[in-house]
């Protein structure tokens, strides 16, 4: 638990593993970062028996005085997600973890997801007799208008691609029960707690900011996915839809938060992701929170 001036902010963690070769997530990538940087990036950020970046699937839990607050909700269980094999079918303790965080479903009053990503809306929803219901049965849950209406025309372009198979499980669901509000790209859920447009990894890519009492933080979704970006900020992931524009959010983010003492609450950085971007110039880093 972190408090951020009067809120409390907790990560509930899905999965965490070594997931991808580098190369495989960062086209322009090359081993030589990676051999020179391995003191710092081995273990904890990249496995060094198989050389996979260690990746995180996590949600953060905002509670301020007035609301609880889900931000990204990973991957869920028993989706169908055979584009995405280490997803497909997926068991995890999630629901556990979160009454261990404190946080019963019911008790969730806005389900907030970053972008709309597979790994980004899964616990929007869960499996009730054969049907996609509402995981969280009493929250509004915020959708950035413009990402909701991209991830919907990729839907009807291709409802077998990965993406728009977990929109249509994990987001429509939320739309036809009536539970969705869709936003503007700044849009302030509670006070202090407010989106801030971040476009390139999707179209319509939101951070969350928290500012309460002096403290601030960003949930800064998938701005950037690993440490190794602060090593080099232009590389972006297969994953980005627009790897150009990723780029310049994402250096723009980097330099705009480096040595301040904004927290930085990334999805993806391996435990306990929470910390400080440092350094200068090309030569940024992380330091624990
Ligand atoms: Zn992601």
């Amino acid at each position: 638990m972190r408090h951020i001036g009067e809120f409390e902010l907790q990560r509930v963690v899905e999965s965490e593993e070594p997931l991808i070769a580098p190369d495989n997530f960062f086209p322009e990538s090359t081993p030589d970062v990676f051999a020179e940087h391995a003191h710092w990036l081995q273990p904890r950020y990249v496995d060094p028996v198989s050389g996979k970046l260690v990746i995180c699937v996590q949600s953060y839990i905002v509670r301020t005085p007035r609301h609880i607050i889900v931000v990204d909700a990973c991957v869920g269980n028993d989706k169908e997600r055979a584009v995405f094999p280490q997803w497909h079918h997926q068991q995890s303790n999630y629901l556990a973890d979160l009454a261990a965080a404190g946080v019963r479903p019911e008790q969730v009053d806005f389900v907030m997801c970053t972008h709309l990503h597979t790994d980004h809306v899964g616990w929007n929803t869960r499996l009730l007799d054969g049907r996609w219901v509402p995981t969280f049965p009493n929250a509004r849950y915020i959708f950035a208008r413009d990402e909701y209406r991209q991830a919907e025309a990729q839907m009807r372009l291709d409802a077998s691609a990965g993406h728009p198979q977990a929109f249509a499980d994990s987001v429509l669901p939320v739309m036809e029960a009536g539970q969705a509000v869709l936003v503007d790209n700044d849009h302030e859920i509670d006070h202090g707690v407010w989106l801030e447009p971040a476009p390139g990894h999707t179209p319509g890519n939101v951070v969350v900011n928290l500012t309460s009492g002096g403290d601030s933080a960003v949930l800064s979704g998938d701005v950037i996915h690993h440490p190794v970006q602060l090593l080099r900020p232009e590389w972006s992931s297969r994953a980005c839809e627009d790897r150009p524009q990723s780029r310049r959010t994402r250096r723009d983010f980097i330099e705009r938060y480096a040595d301040t003492d904004t927290l930085i609450a990334p999805a993806h950085f391996p435990s306990p992701s929470l910390g400080y971007i440092i350094g200068q110039d090309d030569h940024f880093g992380y330091r624990d929170a």
